[in-house]
């Protein structure tokens, strides 16, 4: 390696949605001849080479591409997902650790660090950069449109769009159309979900507001999604001081196209591969996969009306039901509905989800609208069925209804409708209020708060399975699933092109290296 070559060091936020993206990025750069430092913290390291075949161990560095993991300050036996507020104040804090491990001495023959790519909400890379004197290039792992609407929350939050109110989405006065970047006008209800909540010291709400901060300060912008699906002066909108802001999406294509499983080598979990040999044995377009990404949570009741749902729609289902997907309790189905399926339903703990969506036999996508899966359906001409849960979740479902058309929603969900408030629950939640002990306070109150804003979000919707069942009809059968799957291969092809030789995002991401190459160190 050229001690002149480009070296990128790529950090994540240490989790699936964004190791994912940013892993896909990293071997792209490479391929184009980049010299990789890709950062995890030591909990993301551990939980990838426990997922990765074990004969054949893909995190191990190699000459050109290496990975170094750095402690994210919590005790190694803390759960990282059962504590998120703990992690995001630890994470925030990283500054250092992660400076002093970058300086540490880089192996010889190693070019000298030429600038960072970070994920959109580590911050504490910022004075990481400015101490080193390389430029800080921004990657967004959401669309552009939810991009924009986050790194403008103070505006949003000066107009009063914020904190946002769910009911007032159906009144045309409270659209807004205040935001840059010619985005079709925005419903309160499409803004992230931690926006909305009446308490303006939410822990949640303060998180992103702080963030946004920092997200108007970079020296170059990346985006994970494609000119044809928002042009290049939405994308644009996301530059900082008129630094370039380029569409180099969907990233994990060009990868998968090649044959490279950078999924399986990013996933924290490990990859059920028997259901493709079971996919292998259906008719084409006739399964429905069922998936709601790495995070999402669902209550039992609520698994249960989406399994009476699944079963009553009659078609053949694949459904990853994540160990955790119940919170902390062990998932529940109802009685006799694993005997009762069996001959058209397989459940998985955790799926190789690329692989499964370019299956022949995939002919739709029950998704909670995950910016990645929302692109890895698209790109595999899958039309969804969307059912947000969470954060920019709310915005892919109804742009890929409304905007893109290769989607629709479980009616009534989004609108904060049905929402089911037990006594118990109330009574928990003045107890919890009021009782803890306050060694425990910030862990606590981050718990309370996070169970507030994904109630505000619609978490505690039950969604009943009647209208499970006319969602997964009206996806994969008739007329409207002909129009949807037709639309749904157009925007696959836009995506093929856009990441093929010449294509858009294919010459964005070499002018990015291009932009890189001819910089004196630091600036841009
Ligand atoms: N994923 C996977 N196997 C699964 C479910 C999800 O590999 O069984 C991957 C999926 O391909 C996607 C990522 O996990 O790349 C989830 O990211 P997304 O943005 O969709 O949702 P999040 O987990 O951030 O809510």
């Amino acid at each position: 390696m050229e001690m002149n070559a480009l070296h990128a060091v790529i950090v994540p936020y240490p989790a699936q949605g964004t190791i994912n993206p940013l892993l896909n990025l990293a071997h792209l750069l490479s391929s184009r001849g980049v010299f990789i430092t890709f950062i995890n913290t030591e909990w993301s390291h551990r939980c990838m080479s426990k997922a990765a075949d074990k004969d054949n161990d893909d995190h191990n560095s190699t000459s050109t591409f290496r990975f170094l993991s750095i402690p994210d300050g919590l005790p190694p036996d803390r759960g990282r997902l059962s504590n998120p507020a703990e992690r995001v104040i630890a994470i925030e804090n990283l500054g250092p650790v992660l400076e002093h491990h970058l300086r540490c001495g880089l192996p010889e023959g190693t070019p000298p660090i030429t600038c960072i790519i970070a994920e959109s909400f580590m911050s504490c890379t910022l004075q990481v950069a400015n101490n080193m004197g390389v430029p800080r290039v921004i990657f967004w792992p959401m669309c552009a449109a939810s991009s924009i609407a986050q790194c403008n929350s103070n505006l949003l939050l000066s107009r009063g769009h914020i904190p946002v109110k769910v009911e007032e989405s159906k009144r045309a006065d409270k659209v807004i159309t205040c935001l840059p970047g010619n985005l079709p006008p925005l419903l309160p209800s499409d803004l992230c979900s931690f926006y909305r909540t009446t308490d303006t010291s939410d822990f949640y709400f303060q998180w992103f507001l702080r963030e946004s901060q920092f997200q108007s300060k970079a020296d170059y912008v990346l985006v994970n999604t494609f000119d044809e699906l928002e042009a290049p002066q939405t994308v644009s909108a996301l530059s900082c001081n008129g630094c370039p802001a380029l569409a180099v999406g969907p990233v994990f294509l060009p990868n998968f196209l090649e044959g490279k499983d950078v999924s399986k080598q990013a996933s924290l979990l490990e990859q059920d591969e028997s259901c493709l040999k079971w996919l292998d044995t259906q008719q084409p377009e006739s399964v429905i996969y069922v998936s709601f990404g790495s995070l999402a949570v669902l209550s039992n009741e609520q698994l249960e009306e989406l399994a009476v749902g699944l079963e009553k729609s009659e078609h053949p289902f694949l459904w990853v039901l994540r160990m955790d997907i119940a919170g902390g309790t062990p998932a529940t189905l109802p009685e006799g509905f694993e005997e009762r399926t069996k001959d058209r339903g397989v459940i998985v703990k955790w799926a190789p989800q690329v692989k499964v969506l370019s299956h022949t036999s995939v002919g739709g996508f029950l998704t909670h609208c995950g910016w990645n899966s929302t692109l890895e359906s698209m790109s595999m001409g899958i039309p969804m069925l969307g059912w947000p849960h969470f954060s920019d979740q709310f915005l892919d479902c109804r742009f890929c209804k409304d905007v893109w058309k290769i989607g629709i929603d479980l009616e009534g969900v989004d609108a904060g409708e049905n929402v089911v408030v037990r006594r118990e629950e109330i009574e928990k939640g003045v107890r919890r209020l009021m009782e803890g002990k306050e060694a425990e306070e910030l862990r606590k109150r981050g718990m309370e708060l996070k169970e507030a804003t994904f109630k505000a979000a619609g978490e505690n919707v039950v969604v009943r399975r009647e209208e499970i069942e006319k969602g997964v009809r009206r996806l994969m059968e008739g007329k409207e699933a002909e129009e949807l799957r037709k639309r749904s291969m157009e925007l696959k092809e836009a995506a093929f092109k856009a990441v093929g030789e010449g294509g858009s995002s294919f010459l964005n991401l070499n002018r990015f290296i291009q932009d890189m190459m001819q910089l004196p160190n630091g600036e841009l």
